[in-house]
């Protein structure tokens, strides 16, 4: 059994704000929220990140995708939202379980990245 931080969330062991959960999925507010909505939808089976997933994840994944909208809907992000998938060190990743950022909020979250000087 893992026990990686959020398959520990996943079975309960750790307290999280649960927003929703099924048979295959599992989403939950983040602890240090970077926008006025930022939570995390999770495969429930424990998969690193991106760089690791085969085509047995494939359901999960897309149910996380087509999950998205309703939720965001859910925590009131109507006009939109932004989804991140941070992936390895380049991706700055910290958490070693698959998980797709939602955040939002009233206002307009700018753009996706700072553009560096040329
Ligand atoms: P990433 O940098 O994409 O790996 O993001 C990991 C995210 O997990 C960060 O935004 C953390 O704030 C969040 N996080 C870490 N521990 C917890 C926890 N126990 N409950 C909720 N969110 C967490
Ligand atoms: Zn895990």
């Amino acid at each position: 059994m893992s026990d990686c931080i959020f398959c520990r969330i996943v079975r309960g062991e750790i307290p999280s704000k649960k927003i929703y959960e099924d048979e295959e999925i599992f989403a939950f507010h983040d602890i240090n929220p970077i926008a006025p909505v930022h939570f995390m939808i999770v495969p429930k089976v424990h998969v690193g990140s991106l760089m690791d997933v085969d085509p047995s994840h494939q359901k999960a994944l897309g149910h996380i995708l087509l999950k998205a909208n309703e939720l965001a809907r859910g925590q009131g992000l109507n006009e939109g939202f932004r989804t991140i998938i941070n992936t390895g060190r380049i991706g700055h990743q910290e958490v070693y379980h698959l998980h797709v950022h939602i955040l939002g909020g009233p206002e307009p979250l700018g753009s996706m990245l700072k553009r560096r000087a040329p």
